[in-house]
């Protein structure tokens, strides 16, 4: 599989650090608001990528974290008369009920800041150590040009960096590019912590740096966010993390690409910014993701509701041919003639497999609605039968379907997702596992033989 890395800025192959098992880290949101369309690209696609590696038989180990401290947290819960835990917790709360509606899996941890201060701080002192940051009244930074390989992901020379930036009235720092890892308390009321550099709390990149060092270790095969965080979040991760740890942070870095709303860039001022909630109340869940899913997540995407409602009939299309497929394969049919199921599922597999072109994989679902939806009768009630568990098994891939479609009026989806589980329990070499499977199988009616072509699935 090949994945485009922006430390590189080349497409590689993506050969993961232990093998079968991939550690994945992706920023998450800061919980004091709904979040908004922009938020939900990165949210799905990276998500997805998580389940096409988990398809492929990978254990991964997904990490994306609450931002439940920073500046916006503070103003906001004091605008609601809330401390700023109690917001946390609310949004955080709100989070779940969009991204479960948007099929966004659970992480494998999804760690709050707020509870990950002692190892924050433990790896401030790391830095604070090795003479990669310091102190200044109260406030801690971090010393860019300690840092030789800084700007190698943004690919800016420093000197350029140290122009664009600028210091802030009342910091106190060394170099207008260094930034803070610890921020003093500044005012009475403000959430703070004790500190060996006295009361505050961590700045926003430190918090992701340490976190993925707490779940992931020191070296991780991804890290990915949207574009519009590789400077200076992910750059400044980048230069926390291999300063403290004297090696390569992430393996592959990968970002989305932007997303516009109605061909302008998403503002409040412009009275065109979203959240997924106010969507939700006019298209559906499943309609937002399959047009999240059906770009490529590197180009630019534009958002419009009339955008949304073609991606909405577009989806009904693969959802009438599956229920067109279940009454064929009900009623039988007398036709003789086939299609090439192994050859849509290499294409579609292919098309993930080149920078999870996700486009490409929908399209080839919308060529083999077209074929079987020409064979219609004429098809065998084989060719039926494979045709469906494709379609399902291929749109279980990137979660697409809605739930009906995808798991049948009696709860058929269930065969699909047996058989390509046991063809990744062959594909693993877990041939004990793959029997039993077969035999589970076997009990539902479901008689499978092994081709070369791949599997062949036979109901009765
Ligand atoms: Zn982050």
């Amino acid at each position: 599989m090949k994945l485009y890395n922006s430390l590189t800025r080349k497409k590689e192959e993506f050969i993961p650090i232990k093998e079968g098992e991939v550690r994945f880290y992706s920023c998450g949101p800061t919980v004091y608001n709904f979040f908004h369309i922009g938020n939900a690209r990165p949210f799905i696609i990276f998500d997805a990528l998580r389940g096409y590696f988990e398809y492929l038989g990978n254990k991964v180990i997904y990490v994306q974290n609450f931002t439940d401290v920073d500046d916006k947290m503070i103003n906001r819960a004091r605008e609601e008369g809330i401390t700023v835990r109690e917001l946390g917790e609310k949004y955080i709360g709100e989070y779940q009920k969009d991204a479960e509606a948007l099929k966004i899996r659970k992480p494998t941890y999804a760690p709050k800041a707020t509870d990950t201060i002692p190892e924050i701080i433990e790896f401030i002192q790391r830095l604070v150590d090795k003479e990669y940051a310091y102190e200044m009244a109260g406030n801690v930074y971090f010393a860019t040009e300690k840092f030789a390989e800084y700007g190698k992901l943004s690919h800016q020379p420093l000197d350029e960096l140290e122009a664009g930036a600028r210091i802030e009235v009342g910091e106190e720092k060394r170099a207008p590019a260094d930034f803070a890892l610890w921020k003093r308390r500044k005012e009475a009321d403000e959430i703070a912590w004790d500190s060996p550099w006295g009361e505050g709390r961590p700045g926003w990149h430190i918090e992701c740096s340490t976190m993925a060092n707490k779940f992931l270790g020191a070296n991780i095969d991804i890290h990915s966010g949207g574009q519009d965080l590789i400077f200076p979040h992910h750059e400044n991760e980048v230069a926390q993390s291999e300063a403290a740890n004297g090696r390569q942070f992430a393996n592959f870095w990968l970002h989305n690409g932007y997303i516009n709303v109605d061909n302008r860039k998403m503002s409040k001022s412009l009275g065109n910014f979203f959240t997924v909630r106010d969507i939700l109340k006019q298209v559906s869940a499943d309609a937002v993701r399959f047009f999240m899913l059906s770009a490529h997540y590197r180009s630019p995407i534009n958002f419009s509701f009339d955008l949304i409602k073609q991606a909405e009939a577009g989806l009904e299309r693969l959802k009438s041919c599956v229920s067109n497929l279940e009454f064929l394969r009900e009623n039988g049919t007398n036709g003789t003639q086939t299609l090439d199921t192994a050859a849509y599922k290499q294409k579609f597999l292919a098309a993930l497999d080149d920078d999870f072109n996700t486009a490409a994989a929908i399209a080839v679902l919308f060529d083999l609605t077209r074929e079987i939806n020409t064979l219609a009768e004429g098809a065998s009630a084989e060719t039926i039968v494979q045709t469906l568990l494709l379609m399902r098994e291929l749109a279980g891939i990137l979660r697409i379907l809605p739930d009906e479609a995808a798991n049948g009026a009696d709860g058929d989806g269930e065969i699909t997702r047996l058989v390509s589980e046991r063809e990744a329990a062959r594909a693993a070499r877990n041939f004990a596992l793959a029997d039993q499977i077969r035999d589970k199988l076997t009990q539902m009616g479901v008689t499978i033989e092994d081709t070369p072509g791949g599997t062949r699935v036979k109901m009765d």
